[in-house]
């Protein structure tokens, strides 16, 4: 068995519904665990400390780098994001699958210290659609709306060096198509 293809990481432009996707997954799989980043970025409405991220201070963040408890970190839209090691290798050790959404040059930073990983892109039906998402969440300004289309352009060309790709026109048939794809993996 090799471990490493036990590490799920899944990316896509903010706003193509990878969390949706994760989330409905995480249901039908229990026993898929999610890492949890952290983050210097605000909270949004709803979301709790140690649950959707660990929100930090900048001062945090960079004493966690300085000490070497990342184990990949970015500078995305003017914030930190990041994957805490505690969030990976036991469980990896374990045998647990684990989950880590997050974006493409995290991904790509991932891919060179587990090559064995699994990398999903998952893409938005279209632009249109992706702006139309962003908008309908209601949590973003204008200009953070802008900023992360924006992002998310730069984003798409990303795709073609991940594993796989998958299309979310439809959450349930997203979450089972790379479900499928991770236990295919696995067993190979
Ligand atoms: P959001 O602010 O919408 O929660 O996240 C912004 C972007 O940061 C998303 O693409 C999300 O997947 C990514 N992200 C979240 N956590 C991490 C992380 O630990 N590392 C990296 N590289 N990106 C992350």
């Amino acid at each position: 068995m090799n471990k490493q293809r036990y590490l799920l990481v899944v990316s896509g432009p903010s706003g193509a519904g990878k969390d949706t996707v994760v989330s409905r997954m995480m249901q039908k799989h229990p026993e898929i665990e999610i890492s949890v980043s952290a983050t210097t970025r605000a909270p949004r409405a709803g979301e709790t400390d140690g649950e959707n991220y660990y929100f930090l201070t900048n001062e945090q963040f960079e004493e966690k780098i300085d000490r070497g408890e990342m184990l990949e970190y970015v500078n995305y839209c003017g914030k930190y994001y990041g994957t805490p090691k505690s969030e990976v290798d036991a469980r990896l050790d374990r045998g647990t699958t684990v989950v880590l959404v997050i974006e493409v040059v995290g991904a790509a930073n991932i891919k060179k210290l587990y090559p064995e990983s699994t990398l999903i892109f998952i893409m938005p039906p279209s632009m249109d659609e992706l702006r139309a998402r962003l908008r309908g969440r209601g949590t973003e300004s204008e200009e953070a709306i802008a900023g992360r289309l924006k992002r998310a352009e730069e984003e798409l060309p990303y795709a073609r060096e991940y594993d796989f790709s998958v299309e979310n026109r439809d959450v349930d048939a997203c979450a089972d198509e790379i479900y499928r794809i991770l236990k295919q993996r696995q067993q190979d």
